[in-house]
């Protein structure tokens, strides 16, 4: 499946993550010898072993709930985080940015599945905080874009409706918050179930995981 999710992604100038998080270096050496260099991991610890072991030239992507004592191990190498979900993580990042001497590229995670159990702000929340100049206080963290994911449901109808609204979000917040900047161009969202939907509703980079490893 890698080939496949890879060439759809590039079809649609999309960056594929892909999503390495359980997977033994083993694995992720198979996929790293095919040519490919973006990877994402949900846990820090996990991150820093496989880091360890694992070819310098890996670009690590953060894509799950960071703790911001776990911050400080990150901040001086990481690609991108995908889940700054809270404002007290914006404002750990940014100092662990400064002391590490570099900026550090982010997503806002944004709420839109109707479950509870995914983290994220609200619109109304992200919007207060940009208006509060987030942006420039925290000018260590530079906010790439958004991240998002859809209810898990058979129910096609309602992802695209959650995807939808995310890049709603994404297009309004652009262009009233990020005009001046050429780099706010980050949309993540489309995992394995759902990436195919993702694309069709304007996805910029997709974290596949279990549809590569998986493909038996
Ligand atoms: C695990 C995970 C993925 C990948 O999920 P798959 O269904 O295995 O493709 C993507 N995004 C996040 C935030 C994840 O935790």
């Amino acid at each position: 499946m890698y080939e496949k999710i890879k060439l759809e992604a590039q079809k649609n100038s999309a960056t594929l993550v892909v999503v390495s998080k359980t997977r033994s270096v083993e694995e992720i050496m198979k996929i790293y010898d095919r040519g490919h260099r973006d990877f994402g991991e949900n846990r820090v610890q996990e991150l820093m072993d496989k880091k360890n072991e694992l070819p310098q030239d890996i670009k690590w992507h953060l894509i799950g709930h960071l703790q911001t004592n776990k911050v400080k191990y990150i901040a001086p190498f990481i690609e991108l985080i995908h889940s700054i979900d809270r404002k007290k993580l914006w404002k750990e990042l940014h100092k662990e940015a400064l002391k590490a001497d570099r900026t550090i590229d982010g997503l806002l995670q944004i709420k839109i599945a109707e479950e509870d159990s995914k983290y994220g702000f609200s619109q109304e929340d992200v919007i207060r905080l940009l208006d509060q100049s987030a942006v420039s206080t925290y000018d260590k963290v530079n906010i790439r874009g958004l991240m998002g994911m859809a209810t898990f449901t058979d129910d096609t109808s309602q992802i695209q409706r959650e995807f939808d609204e995310l890049a709603k979000l994404f297009n309004q917040l652009k262009s009233a918050y990020f005009s001046e900047k050429d780099d706010f161009d980050t949309l993540s969202m489309g995992m394995s179930g759902d990436y195919n939907i993702a694309l069709e509703r304007g996805s910029t980079m997709l974290r596949v995981g279990s549809a590569i490893f998986e493909e038996g």
